[in-house]
């Protein structure tokens, strides 16, 4: 198993996706330019669901290739939404029982504001989880406005699962007042770009700018 917490504080980009799914670039492409970044290590959060239409197998023989080839850490990772109130998520238990980190996201999701934080909560203590990505884009888009107490609910919640939070350089997320709720409960972010193509990547500057970020936050 992976020490995801060993790579908390080394620089790397948590959230990335190739032309598996929607991304405009392979493995390789990011290892070529991770390096030039200096970067020390890459998440392959690639979007999966129950129902796969693409080889994850292929995916996972890249990212091996790529340990080979490329002096850094490669890890094969996975994006899944979160399906219910149960904290399930739309991952089949092929790619979960392999990938080095299982990332939890809210995209559609069928319920409530009740729901939905039952749904994150549930989640976020699912054993299988090991980050949460782009934290409360689902909450903006349905314009829920949470309480401190909501709030600390869910920080609790990552605690109590060894979750981590991820500051998504796409999104903006999570919003400050999450942030500022995180150190009470032990919760660390990791960074992640979310990527699509290698210019969006993770440069030091930009993991700097989005560290210094989180800092001034809590
Ligand atoms: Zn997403
Ligand atoms: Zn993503």
């Amino acid at each position: 198993m992976t020490d995801l917490a060993a790579l908390v504080d080394r620089p790397g980009d948590w959230h990335l996706h190739t032309d598996y799914t929607d991304g405009q670039a392979t493995v390789a492409d990011y290892c070529e330019r991770a390096v030039a970044n200096g970067l020390e290590f890459l998440v392959f959060s690639e979007h999966v669901r129950r129902r796969l239409d693409y080889d994850y197998g292929a995916l996972r023989t890249d990212v091996e290739a790529a340990r080979e080839t490329f002096d850094l850490t490669i890890l094969l990772g996975c994006e899944a939404k979160t399906l219910d109130t149960d904290g399930r998520i739309d991952a089949p238990p092929a790619v979960t029982s392999v990938a080095d980190v299982v990332t939890g996201v809210f995209h559609s999701f069928d319920g409530d504001r009740e729901d939905y934080l039952r749904a994150a909560a549930a989640m976020l203590r699912n054993p299988a989880v090991d980050v949460w990505g782009h934290p409360l884009l689902f909450a903006e888009r349905r314009g829920y406005e949470l309480t401190d107490a909501e709030l600390s609910g869910l920080m609790a919640a990552a605690a109590e699962g060894g979750v981590l939070l991820e500051r998504n350089r796409r999104y903006g997320l999570p919003p400050s007042r999450l942030v500022a709720v995180a150190p009470d409960y032990g919760v660390d972010f990791v960074v992640g770009s979310d990527a699509h193509g290698v210019s969006r990547l993770l440069t030091k500057e930009r993991l700097a700018y989005e560290r210094a970020w989180l800092a001034q936050q809590s």
